[in-house]
């Protein structure tokens, strides 16, 4: 038996091993843009923007590393989900407006796959589309109604009879499920190691160890010296609670993972997935999954929610319970790795605004721009995002900056100990709706619609 790492990140990074380090901020500098995050968010707004305009002085900074964050440590699902919900971006933007954000994230998987393959970024992308599976008669009925809303905004899912589903992907107890073809299973921590090395061969700057303290109009900064800039980019996701005044701005929320070693051939033949679908389920605390260009199985979850006074885990340890809840999900799905045993367990944190939909936007007047709060969701959006603040930066009139997340707002986060104790009524009534519903009843839980009702959506 091997012993499970924990935390170091992510196995992303570790299975390419440490990252060549990048120079800290010196002194301090005056640019055109400075990028704070070295994220898919931070990353993609400086290729755009130094793609469109490459005289441009252009630098990124990260407290850490490049892809530090949840860029290196997620799931890999490159998804055309939209970070948000799109009934409530209809309700203030109109339909059309909601319908062009879900056409603008299918655009945005392909353009993902565009620039990595014409970049030469070797990130294992595999376009397999996106599997949900239901496991219990009230997932049945969610997947189907969420299927026809997707079918209705422009997604173009199929639902699938039990048999279908299982030949795809031999989950047990697979009821039935519905398939996008609008969607990629990704190498996260090469996509962004990647995209690090393009951004930097184009002239733009990464600083490392180079924490922000501070964001304000036209300047970030640093104990290292104070980046002073036309405009300041924030692109901190998940930690942006750590930031002065942002306090309750995101909520951080983690999620966790676990990957097993590779599996022998003998084992994807009982399990089949040859179509590199990326998988989940349609539990309130979903799973999702993917089969790893090396032949293994990584799967994610919720784990612990959250963390009181909204405090951010360093390097990815997960709670041993975490890790307990992963291997039983992973065991539930395939019993035949029972005994298989899992080689990393790391977690990170998601961004989530108050209403659960994220924003991009830019005030001119003060030059602060940001993108994020994508909650589970980001892979895709991130490139979205990026398109959308070179377009905002440059005052370009695009098709983009009308898309209805464009400064989006959401309220504030209630202080503590309401928020640590509104998250954890959320999560508790939401694993209490799951186990009701595994004993066969064919609706939602009324566990959900509660937790539904303290999340707000
Ligand atoms: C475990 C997990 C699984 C996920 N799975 C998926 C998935 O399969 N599909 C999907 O679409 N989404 C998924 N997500 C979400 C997705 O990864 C994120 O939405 C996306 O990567 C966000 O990118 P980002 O650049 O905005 O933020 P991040 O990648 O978090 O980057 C923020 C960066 O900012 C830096 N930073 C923060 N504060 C400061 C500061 N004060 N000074 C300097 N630097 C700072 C951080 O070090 C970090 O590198 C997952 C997330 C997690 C945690």
């Amino acid at each position: 038996m091997i012993d499970t790492v924990n935390g170091d990140v992510s196995f992303w990074h570790a299975q390419l091993g440490p990252h060549r380090p990048r120079a800290p901020l010196r002194n301090s500098i005056s640019v055109d843009v400075c990028i704070v995050g070295a994220g898919l968010t931070g990353l993609w707004t400086a290729y755009y923007l130094k793609q469109a305009s490459p005289a441009m002085s252009i630098v990124v900074v990260d407290q850490r590393f490049v892809g530090f964050g949840a860029s290196g440590r997620n799931g890999g699902w490159l998804s055309a989900a939209v970070a948000g919900s799109l009934d409530r971006y209809a309700q203030r933007r109109g339909v059309d407006a909601a319908c062009a954000l879900q056409r603008a994230m299918i655009d945005a998987v392909d353009e993902v796959i565009r620039v990595a393959h014409d970049e030469g970024i070797n990130a294992d992308i595999v376009k397999g589309g996106v599997l949900r599976v239901a496991r219990t008669p009230s997932q049945l009925l969610r997947l189907s109604k969420a299927s026809a809303a997707a079918r209705r905004w422009g997604d173009s899912q199929t639902t699938l009879s039990a048999e279908s589903t299982r030949q795809r992907i031999n989950v047990a107890g697979a009821l039935g499920g519905s398939f996008s073809a609008n969607g990629a299973r990704l190498h996260p921590a090469k996509l962004v190691r990647g995209l690090a090395d393009v951004v930097e061969a184009m002239g733009v700057a990464i600083y490392e160890a180079t924490p922000v303290t501070a964001i304000r109009p036209h300047e970030a900064v640093t104990p290292c010296g104070t980046i002073s800039a036309q405009f300041v980019v924030r692109a901190t996701e998940g930690f942006t609670a750590a930031i002065p005044s942002m306090h309750r701005l995101w909520l951080p929320m983690n999620s966790s993972m676990i990957v097993t070693v590779p599996l022998p051939a003998a084992t994807w033949d009982e399990i089949g997935w040859r179509g590199g679908e990326t998988l989940g389920d349609s539990a309130h605390t979903f799973m999702y999954a993917q089969r790893t260009a090396d032949g293994r199985v990584a799967v994610g979850g919720r784990g612990v929610p959250y963390r009181y006074g909204s405090r951010i885990d360093r390097n990815g340890e997960t709670a041993p319970v975490t890790v307990a809840e992963l291997r039983k999900v992973l065991t539930e799905f395939f019993p035949v790795l029972r005994d298989v045993p899992v080689e990393h367990a790391w977690s990170g944190v998601l961004g989530v605004p108050r209403d659960w939909c994220a924003t991009v936007g830019l005030d001119r007047a003060t030059g602060l721009a940001a993108a994020g709060g994508y909650v589970g969701h980001g892979v895709a959006a991130t490139n979205l995002a990026g398109r959308t603040l070179r377009d905002l930066i440059l005052d370009h009139d695009s098709d983009l900056i009308h898309l209805p997340w464009v400064n989006w707002r959401a309220r504030t986060w209630e202080p503590e100990p309401l928020r640590w104790l509104g998250v954890r009524a959320l999560y508790l009534a939401y694993r209490a709706a799951d186990r009701a519903e595994a004993s066969g009843r064919s609706t939602t839980s009324a566990f959900a619609r509660v937790a539904d009702m303290i999340a707000g959506r």
